[in-house]
């Protein structure tokens, strides 16, 4: 009896903290399990987080694209979502090339390390190693053919009919421009007309509308999960609540479903 009594007391305090974290409204305006980020596919690197020297991205796969260079990698949703905008762009008349894709730590050191050794200062060119966005496998150089045949890169690439189709059509695709012209003292990066990070659509059409930069989206979204706990929600308990509703029912019965295979894989 007194076991029962305990179960029912039990039961009882666990449906009022439900109901208690239920009644807490999720108003940010992006779906809190994209924000929960599970493949981190939100993750932020900069001079401030720095990536270790042992990170490697999950599932890595070779491009299929025009490139300057073989052997070009990216973590397979941004490959996936890059081949899609390539082929849109090619549709539109505009022919696209990877300058640079995944880079490992060791590479970055490398080319940081010959920068000093040339220079005898950092003057702020190559990205300190750790802290670099293609070590994240989500970030992608892109150019059109005139400036592959260039030595360097240079913000007037912005210029060019490539570079202003991106800009204003990769939030369709998944990727952001992660280093604005207007917005380098928010980055500490210089303006990168060519510097494409895939965050997902919906993250990069709230970003690319809203004209802010990865860094200020990251305080903005973070702040709204710390408003949500400090009103009495639990954000971890509501992302789980959302993910066992039940699924959408697919009408596009052109789809074969592959798109649902990220959700079971394991960020190490
Ligand atoms: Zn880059």
């Amino acid at each position: 009896m007194k076991r029962l009594i305990l179960a029912i007391c039990i039961l009882t305090l666990c449906a009022a903290v439900f109901v208690q974290a239920e009644q807490v409204e999720w108003t940010y305006p992006i779906d809190a399990t994209i924000l929960e980020d599970r493949l981190n596919l939100l993750v932020l690197t900069n001079n401030d987080n720095l990536l270790g020297s042992d990170f490697v991205p999950p599932r890595l796969v070779d491009l299929r694209l025009r490139a300057t260079n073989r052997g070009m990698q990216l973590r397979q949703e941004a490959a996936e979502a890059l081949e899609i905008m390539f082929n849109k762009a090619s549709e539109n008349g505009y022919t696209l090339y990877v300058k640079s894709a995944y880079r490992n730590y060791q590479t970055q050191n490398t080319m940081y390390q010959n920068r000093l050794d040339k220079y005898r200062k950092d003057d702020g060119v190559v990205a300190y190693p750790g802290s670099s966005e293609h070590q994240t496998g989500l970030a992608v150089d892109i150019l059109n053919y005139a400036w592959t045949q260039q030595d360097g890169m240079r913000p007037e690439f912005s210029q060019t009919d490539e570079a202003k189709w991106m800009k204003d059509n990769c939030a369709k695709f998944g990727f952001i421009l992660r280093y604005p012209e207007d917005k380098t003292d928010i980055t500490g990066i210089i303006f990168e007309p060519w510097h494409f990070r895939y965050v997902g659509k919906e993250v990069a059409a709230y970003i690319m509308d809203r004209d802010i930069t990865f860094e200020e989206f990251h305080e903005e979204y973070k702040g709204a999960i710390a408003a949500y706990e400090a009103a009495g929600g639990d954000f971890a308990a509501y992302c789980e609540h959302l993910r066992q509703l039940p699924e959408p029912i697919e009408l596009n019965q052109g789809d074969n479903g592959d798109s649902e295979v990220s959700l079971f894989y394991q960020v190490p």
